[in-house]
């Protein structure tokens, strides 16, 4: 159709307009632009700077649009500059000056925190813990551990397979993600690719199905989202990328986090958090 467009990163999708500011890495310069609807999802779209500019001719008209550049890009990028550069009230440097006490090194940080993650699977019990420590007892049986947990991996009764992800949600108004750390699912057969490739070449391997293998408190039930895993070069965690539903981590997944949320979840989960 002549409304698509190629784009290196997203393939094949809808032709949008965007002021040249909003293209590329920038954060936190304003998305302007008509109310969205069903018909037009993706309407023209300028920073607050051009905004400047039309307002002071009252509206587009030719003398305003000639100092105004305009870029077509593909509606995935058009999302992603929709989020970064959407402003809020609440802003990531406004959760510059929280103080907070790391249960990993016991130090007091400043500033935001945005990895949150988890060791193990919820399907991981106090069982296999014993059951893996045993095993790792009698060499003779270690080739063939039915059921272990590492940093990465983890396998429950030679049954259920699991590797560890980043699901990674843009924060509105800047160019940050927040991190959740959690575990997807695999089937047997993803699970022995994936342990046996652990070279550069493993980034070309498939998108894997999964299943969403951790229950984060701070939304309704997240286990058993659909979600693909992407796999990165090694020694670096697969990205997952969850299906598109009406799911609040979905949502936030698609069209991004604010800073508000990023500081309650952050008050909400640190020891002695404060703000100065
Ligand atoms: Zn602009
Ligand atoms: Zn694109
Ligand atoms: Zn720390």
């Amino acid at each position: 159709m002549a409304d698509k467009i190629q784009c290196s990163t997203h393939g094949e999708r809808e032709r949008t307009y965007v002021c040249a500011h909003l293209l590329g890495e920038t954060a936190g310069l304003g998305f302007n632009s008509d109310e969205p609807d069903s018909d037009h999802p993706f309407p023209d779209a300028w920073c607050d700077n051009c905004e400047l500019i039309r307002a002071a001719h009252n509206g587009w008209n030719e003398e305003a649009e000639r100092l105004v550049k305009i870029s077509l890009v593909c509606s995935g990028c058009y999302d992603r500059a929709r989020i970064r550069n959407t402003t809020t009230s609440v802003t990531l440097d406004d959760l510059a000056d929280l103080r907070w006490k790391c249960g990993n090194c016991e130090e007091w940080h400043t500033g935001p925190c945005l990895d949150f993650g988890y060791d193990s699977p919820r399907y991981w019990l106090e069982e296999h813990t014993e059951a893996s420590r045993v095993a790792s007892l009698m060499p003779s049986w270690s080739k063939e551990r039915k059921t272990f947990l590492d940093e990465d991996y983890c396998a429950i009764d030679d049954h259920d397979f699991f590797v560890r992800g980043t699901i990674h949600l843009p924060i509105v108004g800047s160019a940050e993600t927040f991190r959740w750390g959690v575990w997807g699912s695999l089937s047997r057969g993803n699970f022995d690719v994936l342990k046996r490739n652990d070279d550069q070449q493993r980034i070309d391997l498939p998108p894997m199905f999964s299943w969403l293998s951790t229950r984060i408190p701070e939304y309704p039930d997240t286990t058993n989202l659909k979600m693909y895993v992407h796999i990165q070069k090694p020694r670096q965690r697969p990205h997952f990328e969850l299906e598109l539903t009406d799911h609040p981590l979905s949502q936030e997944y698609h069209k991004g986090i604010t800073s508000e949320r990023v500081r309650e979840i952050m008050m909400g989960r640190l020891r002695d958090a404060e703000q100065r």
